[in-house]
């Protein structure tokens, strides 16, 4: 139970502190987190965390993603995930469009495509993919992409509608491919699964890729770090991850943060 007169929840500032974590992509609004939200805002601040990319995933709910600008001050992005595909109808394209404009969010999002989940019609999948690419290029907006066995055909779409840039998020292809997404603008997200000591190839181009090439991020609740893997994820691991990035790219915790938060800042516009 939530009442706003009786607390206050910490705010994130609009402009962060660029010694402070950024968490690039994290489910804030997601129903894990009902009854423990502002706790686990207050974890995240307590862990050095200055703010929280919050991206949507379908109309249902853009209202509760609008509610974490409201009241944490989180960066938002607004987009139709893919997962969702069943539950996208045509018109969702207009209502997208007219929350871009009105709520300004920092990038569209999380948006993509999923060939690993069965049953996600690649033909539907694809087209609302490209609608989002425009929408993304009329509103000068950088993209949250979810990638999963779909790199390549994410490549060819981005050179066909390029786009500000944008984060692949939880990047998980080959280098090749991440050197492809690199020369578009984009930045690759890594968090949960280079914790793991047997995902060799994720480690690898975590510890190889050039800095300006990386953020860190949750997506809180789901990919659960190696140590955790019985509760949710949640925002303030970011912080442990900037650890695990600093030791496989034998840096500093303090270093991977700042570098992590400037490539969020400089791809989502939000210079400081
Ligand atoms: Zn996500």
């Amino acid at each position: 139970m939530t009442d706003p007169l009786s607390f206050l929840p910490m705010m994130f500032s609009a402009q962060p502190d660029p010694a402070l974590l950024i968490d690039s992509h994290c489910h804030l609004d997601a129903a894990e987190f009902d009854g423990m939200r502002d706790a686990v805002v207050a974890a995240a601040h307590a862990a050095g965390v200055g703010q929280i990319v919050v991206p949507a995933v379908h109309v249902d709910n853009f209202a509760a993603t609008l509610a974490m600008r409201e009241r944490y001050g989180c960066w938002l992005a607004f987009g139709l995930h893919p997962i969702y595909l069943d539950r996208h109808l045509d018109e969702h394209l207009t209502v997208l469009d007219d929350w871009l404009t009105q709520h300004r969010p920092v990038a569209v999002g999380e948006i993509g495509l999923d060939f690993y989940v069965p049953g996600l019609d690649p033909v539907r999948q694809e087209w609302l993919f490209v609608e989002q690419l425009k929408l993304a290029r009329r509103h000068e907006l950088p993209v949250l992409l979810h990638v999963r066995r779909s790199q390549d055909r994410l490549l060819k779409y981005l050179r066909q509608y390029p786009v500000v840039g944008g984060i692949a998020h939880a990047f998980n292809g080959s280098p090749e491919q991440a050197q492809a997404f690199i020369r578009l603008g984009f930045k690759l997200g890594f968090g949960g699964a280079m914790t793991f000591r047997g995902s060799q190839r994720i480690r690898r181009l975590a510890a190889t890729l050039p800095d300006d090439a990386l953020v860190l991020e949750t997506d809180a609740p789901d990919i659960r770090p190696e140590w955790a893997q019985d509760v949710p994820n949640q925002p303030a691991n970011v912080a442990r991850f900037a650890e695990v990035l600093a030791e496989l790219r034998g840096s500093t915790p303090a270093a991977i943060a700042r570098l992590s938060s400037a490539n969020v800042c400089t791809t989502l516009k939000q210079t400081s």
